[in-house]
């Protein structure tokens, strides 16, 4: 059984809580604070309910070193601010004194430890390590979903040596829209996948294909499938060694009586650059030295009939170069379809995510996942090893 941090009693106890402070930082300044914010619940129910926090993350990928580059300074400024109390910081997460800082807390003080990642033993998941880290508290908290994939230090040995232990709001919200999106979903339920090859998403596809009523393919990837039925794609991106499994996904659909739904017109170029040559065509027509960026208006048109009916949407990835203006509008007009739906709509994923936030319609979605690589081990129907950690 999963604990959630609100289950937990917290009086006058030591909470670490493991965050995802991974921001995007421009000469220390930090560009977008989302992750920080989004930490933020966890943070005050421990604190409202007499606790001390000590604040662990990893930020950037400084490989095992110290770089002060990556340092979390500017985030204990940062959750200072959004508290409206001081946050402490010291420059190392383990060590004398560490301890000793965190030996002396006293109930509300919230003390934010340096990089994990400056020690190589964290990505190592080294238990002498986690031990360490755990013995700063009594209870260890996980918030940081977006790395609960990966068996690392702080999110998976530490659980061995946590006095109690459970995952805070953030990951408890990531589970609960994910168990109603894909455990007893409304119906139908469609998912969207896009994004650059088939290969990344494999599994993904194939464990999708067993629970939804409709899969709609854009991005690189759908060329593979249309190669698969036997189009000419020009130069369009193609796994070749994947044509048999994308017909068996489409075998596999059929088998089920679920669609899949492939692009029908598509925007090809006759380079990826923002200066190209580019226009429409039905996917019957990509000339050969052309290659296909973007879904048409005709696709956008049935992917909008596919999803009028929807009870739930799972979205990920990207419908073409959405980099690129000129093959940005499938993309945009996919976040549109799911903005206006009524359904239950969950869209996770980095690209699609920044889709998401540049067109201002994040508010319009029932669940954003704070995770790319972590959403992707849903889908796919793994269980994340931090997570599954925390149950023992
Ligand atoms: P992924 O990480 O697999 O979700 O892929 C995201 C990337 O796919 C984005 O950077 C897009 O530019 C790229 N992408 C989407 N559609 C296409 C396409 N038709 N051809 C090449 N790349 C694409």
């Amino acid at each position: 059984m999963l604990s959630y941090v609100d289950e937990i009693e917290v009086k006058d106890k030591k909470v670490f809580i493991r965050a995802d402070f991974n921001v995007p930082l421009d000469q220390g300044i930090i560009t977008d604070d989302t992750r920080i914010k989004s930490t933020l619940p966890t943070v005050r129910s421990v604190l409202d309910r007499g606790g001390s926090v000590i604040l662990a993350s990893h930020l950037g990928r400084p490989k095992g070193k110290v770089d002060k580059k990556y340092s979390l300074a500017p985030v204990a400024d940062r959750l200072s601010e959004l508290l409206g109390k001081e946050v402490m910081f010291i420059e190392d997460c383990i060590g004398k004194e560490v301890e000793e800082k965190a030996q002396h807390l006293k109930p509300g003080d919230i003390l934010l430890l340096e990089n994990l990642r400056f020690h190589p033993e964290e990505e190592k998941n080294d238990e002498g390590f986690a031990r360490k880290l755990a013995g700063l508290a009594d209870i260890y908290i996980n918030d940081a979903f977006a790395v609960s994939h990966r068996a690392h230090a702080s999110v998976e040995a530490i659980t061995r040596f946590a006095g109690q232990k459970g995952a805070g709001f953030l990951i408890k919200n990531e589970i609960t829209y994910f168990k109603k999106a894909m455990g007893e979903p409304e119906r139908p339920l469609i998912a969207i996948i896009g994004g650059a090859k088939v290969s990344g998403k494999l599994e993904v596809l194939e464990n999708l294909i067993q629970k939804v009523d409709k899969l709609l393919i854009g991005g690189g990837m759908a060329f593979t499938f249309l190669k698969a039925e036997g189009i000419e794609i020009g130069k369009s991106l193609v796994e070749d060694d994947l044509l048999d499994t994308a017909r068996k996904v489409m075998k596999k659909a059929d088998e089920r009586g679920a669609k899949v739904i492939l692009p029908v017109d598509c925007v090809v170029a006759n380079k990826v650059d923002a200066e190209a040559e580019y226009k429409t065509t039905t996917i019957n027509d990509i000339p050969a030295d052309w290659l296909g960026l973007d879904i048409g208006e005709q696709t956008l048109k049935l992917f909008k009939e596919a999803i009028k009916d929807a009870g739930t949407i799972v979205w990920n990835g990207p419908m073409g170069v959405f980099e690129i203006e000129p093959f940005s509008k499938g993309t945009y007009g996919v976040v549109d379809l799911v903005a206006d739906s009524p359904a239950l709509s969950i869209v996770g994923g980095g690209d699609t995510d920044v889709a998401l936030h540049r067109s201002g319609k994040s508010d319009k979605i029932s669940f954003m996942s704070t995770a790319g690589g972590a959403f992707l081990e849903l889908l796919k129907g793994e269980t994340l090893p931090a997570i599954k950690a925390l149950e023992h």
